[in-house]
């Protein structure tokens, strides 16, 4: 190494009538210690030293390697540590090499659900403030991939998320500066998936130090098999760039890149897209929740203001990591701030958004009988605290105050709520009115005077 650098020093001295010798005269041997040792971690230069190696090979070698840096981060060709080059080697940045000459090949999951766990915290942050940022990050990625995540508290998961300092056994020891911020291993590595975080760095949720969410969008790019991208617009481009956390959106690259490995998500991303502004858009559940009204859809759920076309998109998974995906069937009990879930013959109460404990329960404890396989949809009445349950072509009818089914049900749809029926897919009840989902058609029916107001498409509520 010794041997080396004293021959860069003397090629830089020697060197002064070149014209980059401005640039080269100011090197300092730290600097060119530094440059080697980057090379070597994320570009492959060989740093030992062989006997038989005549200073002009050497030479060569770092030329070659500084050339192919600088090709990597598009910045002028000159095979010499200038200016912009040293500068771009000192940016913060991921410590996965940003070639693979000699470290293993990127690879893919074989299965869609990935497991991951957060093993430790960063003293820097408030452990749920880390469990958010890493949550959203993983949400990146399921949202325009056919990925799903689920976070496990024990065991070994897929994805292991550390926070470590120094050398913590993986044989790719973090330096006390923090310059590295963080790596992960490729799928079909050793450590396939793990993600380790350097904790020399200060993480943060906002601006000031390093943000913990916009890293971990990164590096669980790698644990999912991406390497690093040459376009500095990608989340996957080496260098740490901060950006507005709550505007943050993947690069047309990302996307490319992760739909390349896993292709597109099993299902469309907002509503108010072209694609799905088209007549086949239909809903398994919608309710109120809150202000907002919630649409499930597969493993997604919109939520939209009334009177609104925007919509914003979340994962079952990332709101709710125990529940399923699939919903079929939802109603809010507003005073109680209740949502009652539906999959199959089991459901779920959340208060207050929570999931609560001891569920699922057996939807036949409400009453159905064993012929009732799963609910098409549900809805509670404020204005009669009753709620009511479409399956098929029926309905039962919920006494929320007894906590019981009222007797003589079931009834047909298409006898009590005329213009309605015979199956409906999903309803929610706003301001008086039930909105009825039925394919593409969405029905507004007034509560009081029991009749459909308004035959509306099932997308108009996204402005489609
Ligand atoms: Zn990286
Ligand atoms: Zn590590």
């Amino acid at each position: 190494m010794k041997f080396l650098l004293l021959m860069l020093v003397l090629t830089a001295t020697s060197s002064k009538a070149d014209d980059a010798s401005s640039d080269y005269i100011s090197l300092k041997e730290d600097d060119i210690e530094f440059a080697n040792e980057y090379l070597a971690n994320f570009y492959g230069l060989k740093t030992e030293r062989q006997p038989e190696s005549i200073s002009e090979v050497a030479e060569n070698m770092m030329e070659n390697k500084i050339q192919e840096m600088q090709r990597f981060f598009a910045l002028n060709m000159t095979g010499q540590l200038d200016a912009p080059t040293l500068n771009m080697m000192h940016r913060p940045r991921c410590g996965v090499p940003d070639v693979q000459h000699f470290s293993v090949v990127p690879g893919r999951w074989k299965k869609r659900l990935i497991t991951y766990r957060i093993n430790n915290y960063t003293p820097d942050m408030r452990p749920e403030d880390v469990d958010y940022a890493i949550q959203r990050a993983f949400t990146v990625w399921a949202l325009v991939s056919p990925l799903n995540f689920r976070r496990i508290h024990v065991g070994k998961a897929d994805i292991m998320i550390l926070f470590v300092v120094g050398d913590h056994g993986d044989g790719h020891p973090f330096d006390s500066t923090g310059d590295v911020l963080a790596h992960a291993f490729y799928p079909g590595s050793r450590f396939e998936g793990d993600t380790h975080f350097n904790d020399a760095q200060y993480w943060t949720k906002h601006k000031q130090g390093t943000n913990l969410f916009l890293v971990a969008v990164h590096e669980l790019g790698h644990a999912l098999g991406l390497a690093h991208s040459k376009d500095p617009k990608a989340i996957m481009f080496p260098t740490y760039n901060y950006v507005d956390v709550n505007t943050f959106r993947l690069s047309e690259d990302d996307i490319r890149g992760i739909q390349f490995i896993y292709g597109r998500p099993g299902s469309i991303e907002s509503p108010s897209n072209s694609a799905a502004c088209g007549p086949n858009l239909r809903f398994d559940a919608v309710s109120t929740v809150g202000d907002e009204i919630f649409y499930f859809k597969d493993r997604l759920i919109w939520q939209r203001l009334p009177g609104s076309p925007k919509s914003n998109t979340s994962l079952i998974s990332s709101l709710w990591p125990s529940l399923p995906s699939d919903i079929q069937a939802a109603y809010e009990i507003e005073d109680r701030k209740q949502l009652f879930l539906f999959k199959d013959d089991r459901y779920w109460i959340l208060s207050n958004l929570r999931p609560q404990p001891n569920y699922p329960k057996s939807i036949y404890s409400l009453g159905f009988p064993d012929s009732v396989k799963k609910i098409d949809a549900a809805v509670f009445n404020p204005l009669y605290s009753k709620t009511y349950f479409f399956v098929d072509n029926q309905y039962w009818r919920y006494s929320e105050r007894r906590q019981r089914m009222d007797p003589g049900y079931p009834k047909l749809i298409t006898t009590y709520f005329p213009g309605i029926g015979p199956k409906i897919d999903s309803v929610y009840y706003y301001n008086k009115h039930y909105y009825f989902f039925q394919g593409s058609t969405m029905l507004e029916y007034d509560v009081l005077s029991n009749q459909v107001t308004k035959k509306l498409k099932t997308s108009s509520d996204f402005g489609c």
